[in-house]
């Protein structure tokens, strides 16, 4: 073979390739070759939609610009709100509406912490969601710092009248959370006055990231606050060489009358079987800092931008699909809750909740839980997302905001998987839309708009 053909070969080889990662093709003869074969034309149609147009990115740039960060009980939440009806209305999605829901309104208020000796100086903080405010003058005493619940309970003398810092380094969110959400009660049943946490998400540029507690029943009620891993370790390191040091905490956090949001929904109705719904969302509340960009405005858009997809293409499935917005995730999933209670009646015909709430990076390609049969179909169906790297099932399906409802009558449950720095970006003034790639939220929206097309068109339920 001379160098030319060898070269002419090689293209082929590499064309042939591309082409075959753009069009999957089962191997011949497998069961999957046949049924998926009506699929795919409405799947690379969506495909190619999605990949055409930064749409999805420019709406979330949109939401973030326009009403900033989203807390429950904050205008900016629910004037989101009554710009995502208005904009599902335009986009033709069908029984657009909203559902109320009663909110907690927590407020954080002005908030400092401050280093009194050895020497007085400003540490970066935020108060954490749902925690108490101090008296006007603040709350200033010594500071202890353990590294886990052993250390704070090893010798519960050094821990009454002073302020606990737990310094422990993020692992993953489901291990380092709850030194977060359930070390303020712990630290008050010994007698401590405040509480801080080193940040839960990795060492990043100085900026703490904020999330809720929760107190125990039973104990006394502190404030507590979040400070940087880099703060955290300096505290740690004046602890070690010896050096007291006393700190000064004020914060203005209260709660106020809960307020009135929403629930917002929108559907395309099912050709044949309407009353079978999939279900696919994000949630529309944030925290109170950045723009909740990835955390979770980019989960609200790329499954409205699913559903906008299949209108446009005039790609009406056997089932509905509908897109719900859920409220008040963050600081008390009572949007979740709502839509569980609201639905009762119809979780029976939900064929499937998928939730996007991980961010909005690269996706890879979902989270699944449901039975074994439920399983392999889905990872059938997801070979149709080979040529856009985004196939791959991987253990189990959940959100926050399906989860009440998935318990309840036991639906297959999906979630999007990412490729991305979430917990880098997670509760931080740094959450805003630049840190999404606008290639990354279509291939995402394409992902999440075959999966729901084929589950809500194939004949047969998926269960
Ligand atoms: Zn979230």
């Amino acid at each position: 073979m001379n160098d030319m053909l060898t070269a002419r070969v090689v293209l082929l080889v590499i064309l042939s390739a591309t082409l075959l990662a753009e069009t999957p093709a089962p191997p011949p003869g497998s069961p999957a070759a046949t049924w998926l074969d009506p699929y795919r034309d409405p799947a690379s149609r969506l495909i190619g939609e999605a990949l055409s147009t930064s749409f999805a990115w420019e709406r979330l740039a949109l939401l973030g610009d326009t009403f900033g960060n989203r807390l429950s009980g904050s205008q900016g939440l629910e004037a989101a709100i009554d710009w995502a009806v208005a904009e599902m209305k335009k986009d033709g999605l069908e029984n657009v509406h909203t559902e109320p829901v009663k909110v907690p309104h927590w407020v954080r208020g002005r908030e400092s912490l401050e280093i009194t000796l050895p020497h007085s100086m400003p540490l970066v903080m935020l108060g954490l969601g749902n925690s108490i405010g101090t008296p006007a003058d603040g709350i200033e005493a010594e500071v202890v710092v353990v590294r886990n619940f052993e250390e704070l309970e090893a010798v519960p003398n050094r821990i009454k009248g002073r302020i606990v810092l737990y310094n422990v380094p993020f692992t993953t969110y489901g291990e380092t959370v709850q030194f977060r959400s359930s070390g303020p009660s712990r630290a008050a049943s010994l007698g401590a006055v405040a509480a801080l946490v080193r940040s839960v998400g990795p060492p990043g540029l100085r900026l703490p990231h904020t999330g809720s507690l929760r107190y125990a029943d039973g104990s006394p009620q502190i404030p507590a606050a979040a400070i940087t891993t880099e703060d955290a370790d300096r505290l740690q390191r004046m602890q070690d060489r010896g050096t007291r040091v006393r700190l000064r905490l004020k914060m203005d956090a209260h709660f106020l009358p809960d307020a009135d949001s929403f629930n917002v929904v929108g559907e395309l109705r099912g050709r044949e079987r309407p009353a079978e719904v999939v279900v696919i969302g994000g949630h529309i509340d944030s925290w109170d800092v950045g723009t909740g960009s990835t955390d979770d405005g980019g989960g609200c858009v790329v499954t409205w931008e699913a559903l906008r997809m299949m209108k446009k293409l005039n790609l009406r499935p056997r089932r509905t699909v509908r897109v719900v917005l859920w409220t008040n995730e963050e600081n008390g999933t009572r949007g979740a809750l709502a839509y569980r209670d609201r639905y009762k009646e119809q979780l029976k015909d939900h064929v499937m909740m998928l939730e996007s709430d991980s961010g909005v990076f690269r996706p890879t390609g979902f989270g699944f839980s449901g039975s074994e049969a439920a399983r392999a179909k889905v990872t059938e169906i997801a070979s149709l997302l080979r040529g856009i790297q985004a196939d791959r099932i991987s253990a189990s399906g959940e959100g926050a905001d399906i989860g009440p409802s998935v318990q309840a009558a036991n639906i297959p449950a999906m979630s999007l998987d990412v490729d991305g720095n979430y917990f880098l970006l997670h509760h931080t003034q740094a959450d805003t839309v630049d840190k999404i790639d606008p290639a990354d939220m279509s291939r995402a929206a394409a992902a999440i708009a075959v999966i729901a097309h084929v589950i809500a068109e194939m004949p047969d339920r998926l269960n």
